[in-house]
């Protein structure tokens, strides 16, 4: 079929239409999770340990969710209806964050422990992850879909689509960290749930640019589409009370340190191995001996995936703490906040994405380009780097004032982005060339899943860096420090044993 829609810039019109609904999206999303911890930790209370915990569990929650938005919308409401339904939950989830914010603020700057505002704030959390769930997969797949097939331009298509999302974060790590720190809590969650209607209202309007190409399947009854609305309620109200639940469970607290882990975290490790099961299965369906070798080595690169981004999320949780508690944050003569250092890595993902965009061809056209293996083993080493130098950073603070400059942090986001650069955009393409085609939604469903296992050993990780309180400037920064040696190591010997392994996994898949 022809998608003869109205073009601009050389793409659909509609491609604009996702642009600017997922940068909104993302624009609340990574607005609220700036100001997440901070908020947990000061205005709520929370210890450093139950505030990274709840940060990888919500966060992980909204990267697992979206497998069931995706299949639902395939199913039965199509993708512009979920899209639609997501972003009312999630304008709706943004709202009661800002009002516990604000139903519970007491003078600027002390903190409330008040169990209602708490509750509304965990159910407000559970429709920000459902909400993700219904809008976040079926927005990537419209684009996708307003392309004719083997269209040259889709590739470039995604690439403009993934900066809208770090222009998201960008802007509103900038602007939302600002306006939740500066003018309370409250207000910069209500400006992310804002932004966010607007974007609905927009996606609203410019519908007809999706060229009829998101709409439910044929078959599709009102009475169905209704139950998958309840449904979603039904979810969030799951969700509410998983966020909030721990439980003593023998093996899995064992490897705790014997204390309580989240329900999340078990619910992870039974889904993991039920995906490993249903993968053996796979495997000894009769495929041919080189299909497996694939399968084999895409399923090892979605494994190591979860490692990377257990490392790489330390960003919202402890590296945020660190830029509050220990870092001189005032450059170019602005005083800017903790919340708004997030930006940073939107920025070097704005800013590095050409870049490798510009040099995978060239490396190809030389015969350097590396095996998937070997870019994610680069991916763990550059992410390796990136806590060597905040561990070194934390180790030296300035003489004189005690902390630490922001430019080892913007260091530190460019050496990790890198990492994100050769293992994030080359993960889903891996997926899709890798994967033999009968399996491709189930691998890419695995790819985001394992992004959601990544946040929750994130907040796992994280728990290591938490420290009192009261402690001192110096006792935090040592702290840091050790733990982001600690993780220095896992990123560079992870990264090395990819490298060992490579050369095997080549080998497998060799015909
Ligand atoms: N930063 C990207 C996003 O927010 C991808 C993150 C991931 O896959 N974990 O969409």
């Amino acid at each position: 079929a022809t998608l003869a829609g109205e073009q601009l810039l050389g793409h659909p019109k509609g491609l604009f239409v996702c642009f600017l609904t997922e940068m909104w999206e993302r624009f609340a999303f990574y607005g609220m999770k700036a100001l997440l911890l901070l908020y947990l930790t000061k205005h709520h209370l929370f210890n450093d340990a139950d505030g990274y915990l709840l940060l990888g569990t919500y966060a992980g929650l909204a990267y697992a969710l979206p497998l069931l938005g995706g299949i639902l919308a395939d199913r039965f409401i199509g993708m512009r209806k979920a899209v639609i339904y997501g972003g009312i939950l999630l304008v709706l989830g943004q709202l009661g964050m800002a009002w516990t914010g604000h139903a519970a603020e007491g003078v600027q700057g002390q903190a409330v422990q008040d169990t209602g505002a708490i509750q509304i704030m965990y159910f407000s959390l559970a429709l920000i992850g459902v909400g993700v769930g219904f809008l976040k997969p079926n927005i990537s797949t419209i684009v996708g879909r307003l392309y004719p097939e083997h269209d040259p331009r889709r590739d470039s298509g995604f690439t403009i689509f993934y900066m809208g999302i770090n222009v998201g974060a960008f802007l509103s790590s900038l602007i939302v960290g600002y306006v939740g720190i500066n003018y309370g809590w409250g207000y910069g969650f209500a400006l992310s749930g804002l932004m966010m209607a607007l974007g609905l209202v927009q996606f609203v309007l410019g519908r007809r640019h999706l060229l009829g190409q998101a709409e439910p399947p044929a078959g599709h009854t009102p009475k169905a589409e209704w139950l998958i609305y309840a449904g979603g309620v039904v979810m969030t109200f799951a969700v509410w009370q998983v966020l909030q639940t721990k439980i003593n469970f023998g093996p899995l607290s064992a490897l705790v340190g014997g204390h309580e882990v989240t329900l999340t975290e078990l619910v992870a490790v039974v889904l993991g191995a039920g995906l490993y099961l249903w993968f053996i299965k796979l495997l000894l369906s009769g495929i041919s001996a080189a299909e497996k070798g694939r399968m084999v080595m895409l399923m090892v690169l979605i494994t190591v995936s979860a490692l990377f981004w257990g490392l790489y999320e330390q960003t919202y949780g402890p590296w945020l703490a660190m830029a509050d508690r220990a870092m001189d944050l005032t450059t170019f003569g602005i005083r800017w906040n903790a919340a708004q250092t997030t930006a940073i890595g939107a920025l070097a993902v704005i800013s590095l994405s050409p870049v490798f965009a510009w040099l995978w061809p060239r490396l190809d056209r030389i015969g350097l380009n590396p095996s998937y293996p070997a870019k994610f083993a680069w991916g763990l080493v550059f992410c390796g780097l990136a806590f060597a130098v905040l561990a070194y950073a934390a180790a030296n603070p300035n003489a004189d004032t005690g902390l630490v400059s922001l430019w080892w942090m913007v260091l530190a986001y460019f050496v990790l982005v890198m990492g994100e650069m050769v293992l994030s955009p080359v993960g889903l393409s891996a997926v899709t060339s890798l994967s033999i085609p009968r399996a491709v939604g189930m691998m890419m469903g695995a790819w985001f899943l394992f992004s959601a296992f990544g946040e929750i050993i994130a907040g796992r990780l994280g728990t290591w860096a938490a420290v009192p309180h009261d402690a001192s400037r110096e006792m935090a920064l040592a702290t840091y420090s050790s733990v982001f040696t600690s993780m220095m190591w896992i990123g560079l010997v992870a990264g090395a044993a990819l490298f060992v392994v490579t050369p095997l996994l080549k080998r497998l898949t060799r015909d």
